[in-house]
């Protein structure tokens, strides 16, 4: 490369010098020459001017116009010859053959006119010999010169040029942090295995392995601690591979192997159980000792038989149900984690179109007051209508629409829907959930007051419901939201609550209207005593903060009459009512919470017999 670069150079400078210096000279002639022949050529028009008929027989004159000429180039040997037509009536023109060197020569022409018609020429040339010996001297030493600056770039700069580009390279392909390749050469390394193994017919195991729960060290230990760890997971996992296995980083807590020694299933089985050990055992960090648990995916190919790309996403597939199957184990990939992979691409690019078809349908379920034991309000829960898969749940699409984007227009969908809907039932305040993504909705305010606006709904009828997970990052912003929303008059509750990390903090510097307790809490309250406890915990301190409680998911007499005993102020479940549609809502909106409940239970007593 470096010899190559410096020839280059060479080369450049020992024919740009010479060819630029003869050029140079040549232009400058051609121009002496051009003026020459100007001056000529108007000097025989004064002559043929003065003896208009007989010009052309005054050779003598016309000699003397050409030998009077100043000697301003030195160049060589210069001819100047007339012509009057074909014929030649004064001066000479050796032909180019004769000249010193055919192609070191500058030729010109110039027309001689009388009364506005070209009736003769004068020609040109000057050969420049001179300077044709005078480009070769230049020319040899810009070959020295050439050689010279060879031998120079080759053995000083170009060496350091190649050490930096080295570098680079080496930047480029590796993680800097634990100096292993990084995603690019793993991907690189990937693709040479498997054309080895394709040619030997061996196998090649991938494994990509993960650390659970790093962030939380990241979070509590902060980041340096972080990066200290991954060095000494890094050392570890070194330790366990065969030198023709590569181990990379590929981002984050996440790693990958490919195991190229790999002779049957269980050998990768082997190795991904000695990684999981190997990180088990605690590290110290700083004089913490800090205790971490992996997961591993694995393919192997041949017997999963597909590019690169595609083994790597199996065995980050595997990976995923490895971590979902309880962590700290590792799971090979099979063909149905593609299937699912599949499916779930098909329903996002399905949800693509559902707005426009008009596949979403909003369900209604009631909220009952314990107190007065009435109807105080529904939640908006959203239903698909799948064309080929029927009613598809909001837990199997709500997290995709999340990451598609498509959270903004559906949500606007369900507010305005919602609002619209309420403008039939009396006095029912209607809640609507609010996922993170659409909480962070850069002009929700404006978004959620535009809706009140056209459908003319009262704001203190319209409910906002927002999981924990909306408050945890930028606490300023989302204090913001919260206060634009409540200015607008309408409700601001808060879901799923006891649920995500613990958002005490933000109860007492907002001021919540409502918070739903999870239906988790409520489900074996009548088992389980410490979940009683909880729930009346979070009962008295909603009431000392002035918040209504709502509890959700109650499914039992038991759990109904339990939460009237704590003075829980609304409850929502099965056992009073399912999600309805809208329709429905009408009629039941008059009845009694123990209305209800006895329908309900009527009509189970009758599915039953
Ligand atoms: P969520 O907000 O906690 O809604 C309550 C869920 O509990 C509903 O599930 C409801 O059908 C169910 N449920 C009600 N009573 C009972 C009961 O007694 N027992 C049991 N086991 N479940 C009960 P659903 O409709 O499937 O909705 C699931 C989640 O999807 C909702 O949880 C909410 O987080 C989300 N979701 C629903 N609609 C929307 C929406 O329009 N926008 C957004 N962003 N999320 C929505
Ligand atoms: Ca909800
Ligand atoms: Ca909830």
């Amino acid at each position: 490369m470096t010899s190559w670069m410096a020839a280059t150079v060479a080369t450049i400078v020992a024919i740009s010098v010479p060819a630029n210096f003869y050029n140079a000279k040549h232009q400058y002639y051609q121009g002496l020459l051009d003026a020459e022949v100007e001056l000529v050529s108007q000097s025989i028009e004064v002559l043929a001017a003065r003896y208009p008929l007989t010009w052309k027989d005054k050779s003598d004159e016309l000699n003397q116009i050409i030998k009077d000429l100043p000697r301003t180039g030195t160049a060589g040997r210069r001819e100047l010859a007339v012509l009057s037509g074909e014929k030649w009536i004064a001066g000479t023109l050796m032909s180019p053959e004769r000249s010193v060197a055919n192609w070191a020569i500058a030729r010109t022409s110039y027309p001689v006119y009388l009364d506005g018609h070209e009736f003769g020429r004068v020609e040109a040339q000057v050969s420049l010999g001179s300077v044709a010996a005078h480009t070769l001297l230049v020319a040899m030493f810009a070959a020295v010169f050439g050689i010279a600056s060879f031998v120079v770039l080759r053995r000083f700069p170009l060496r350091a040029l190649q050490e930096a580009l080295e570098e680079v390279n080496y930047l480029a392909s590796h993680d800097q942090l634990t100096d292993l390749p990084n995603r690019t050469l793993f991907h690189d390394r990937l693709q040479q295995a498997l054309a080895d193994g394709e040619r030997r017919g061996t196998r090649v195991a991938i494994l990509c392995l993960d650390l659970d729960h790093f962030k939380d060290v990241n979070d509590s230990l902060g980041h340096s601690m972080g990066d200290e760890l991954l060095q000494q997971v890094t050392t570890r996992l070194r330790n366990l591979l065969r030198k023709s296995d590569t181990l990379a980083r590929l981002g984050g807590d996440e790693f990958a192997i490919v195991q190229t020694s790999a002779d049957s299933l269980e050998d990768a089985a082997t190795l991904a159980q000695r990684i999981i050990e190997a990180v088990a055992h605690p590290f110290s960090l700083n004089g913490h000792d800090v205790s971490i648990s992996s997961s591993v995916g694995i393919t192997v190919f041949p017997d999963d038989h597909c590019s690169a790309d595609h083994l790597l996403r199996h065995a980050d597939l595997a990976l995923y149900r490895a971590k979902s199957e309880g962590r700290g184990t590792f799971c090979f990939f099979e063909e149905e984690m593609n299937i699912q992979l599949q499916r779930r691409k098909a329903l996002e690019r399905d949800l693509r179109t559902a707005i426009s078809e008009e596949q979403f349908e909003l369900f209604y379920q009631p909220q009952i007051g314990l107190n007065d034991d009435q109807v105080a309000g529904v939640e908006a829960l959203i239903r698909w209508h799948h064309p080929e898969r029927g009613i598809i749940s909001p837990d199997m699409f709500i997290p995709l629409v999340e990451e598609t984007g498509l959270i903004i227009p559906i949500t606007e969908w369900a507010l305005r829907q919602a609002c619209s809907q309420a403008k039939d039932w009396a006095d029912l305040r209607v809640a609507v959930n609010l996922s993170p993504a659409a909480f962070k909705h850069p002009d929700l305010i404006g978004l959620v007051s535009g809706i009140l606006e056209d459908t003319q709904l009262d704001p203190a009828r319209l409910e906002i419901e927002i999981t924990e997970t909306s408050l945890m990052q930028d606490t300023q912003k989302t204090l913001a939201t919260l206060r634009g929303l409540k200015d607008l008059g309408i409700q601001v509750a808060m879901d799923d609550f006891g649920t995500g990390y613990s958002s005490l903090s933000y109860l007492q510097r907002f001021p919540f209207d409502k918070i739903k307790i999870d239906r988790s809490f409520i489900a074996n309250i009548s088992d389980q005593k410490e979940k009683g406890a909880i729930i009346e915990a979070i009962i008295k301190m909603s009431q000392s903060l002035g918040m209504v409680t709502n509890a959700e998911g109650v499914e039992t007499d038991d759990q109904a009459s339990f939460l009237i005993g704590q003075g829980c102020d609304q409850v929502q479940g099965f056992y009073y009512a399912h999600p309805m549609r809208a329709a429905e809502i009408s009629a039941i909106s008059k009845m009694s919470g123990h209305e209800m409940s006895t329908v309900r239970h009527e009509a189970k007593t009758r599915h039953a017999s």
